[in-house]
């Protein structure tokens, strides 16, 4: 949509392909693409390229669900991040995958993990990093990567930071699987809470973030420009088929 790919995929499908790209052994990167991320593609075409490299670009979203359907190339489901990573955790703990935790503030990757351990309690999780490293500690973050080889990487770094950070430095640390995963960590280490249900379901979960963190109100503005510029898209391929 708008020059970006989307794979139209549940999420257990995407768990799936995951798995492949595990068994593989070759590294890719997944991106999770909200309406907003889609929308900074349309007018950055260094990140629209490193959207359409990815192994797998999830519609993470309401917008891009509704996008998708408006342009007339429907997918099954929203697949975000957080639900992406869940699931992963159960998959992981039943397989052996090998997870290491990367972003949030100080403190937040490593209680994630603590909690997913919790909760999963054959998961290995082989390190965490918080995501403010100088320029030094990421070059050790890197060694340390290397060395510990783990199968699946969380960056939650934010958009567009974590995507830029996976296409620049994933091939070299040769790990199978990088997900962006942008605040994920913060909802896993309970220091940020999702929407309610009723308002996922409504497709407002963007709404809710805007009133807890008023900051987010210029972010949230690509979403009627993505919209628009969805519309004007669907009407001209309308236009072209007739
Ligand atoms: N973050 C980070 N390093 C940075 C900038 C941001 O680790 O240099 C983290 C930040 O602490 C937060 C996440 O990245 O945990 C971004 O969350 P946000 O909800 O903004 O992500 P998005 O909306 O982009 O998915």
């Amino acid at each position: 949509m708008l020059g970006c790919r989307v794979d139209a995929l549940t999420l257990n499908e995407a768990l799936e392909v995951l798995g492949r790209f595990i068994a593989s052994g070759k590294p890719h990167y997944v991106v999770t693409l909200n309406a907003e991320m889609a929308y900074r593609a349309m007018h950055d075409p260094r990140f629209r390229d490193i959207v359409n490299r990815a192994g797998l670009v999830t519609p993470d979203g309401a917008g891009i669900v509704w996008a998708a359907r408006v342009l007339g190339n429907p997918v099954p489901e929203r697949v975000a991040g957080i639900d992406l990573v869940q699931a992963l955790a159960v998959r992981a703990a039943e397989e052996g995958w090998r997870l290491f935790l990367y972003g949030g503030a100080p403190g937040v990757a490593e209680e994630a993990g603590r909690r997913l351990k919790e909760r999963h309690p054959g998961l290995n999780i082989l390190g965490t990093s918080h995501g403010y490293l100088s320029p030094g500690k990421e070059e050790e973050l890197l060694k340390n990567l290397k060395k510990t080889s783990p199968d699946v990487l969380l960056v939650a770094l934010g958009s567009p930071k974590q995507e830029y950070w996976m296409a620049r430095h994933l091939a070299g640390l040769g790990i199978p699987v990088a997900i962006g995963v942008g605040g994920s960590l913060d909802v896993l280490a309970g220091r940020a809470k999702r929407a309610p249900r009723f308002m996922q379901e409504l497709g407002l979960e963007w709404l809710y973030r805007v009133v807890r963190e008023p900051k987010r109100v210029k972010r949230a503005l690509a979403l009627p420009k993505f919209m628009i510029a969805v519309l004007a898209e669907a009407r001209r391929t309308r236009g072209r088929r007739k």
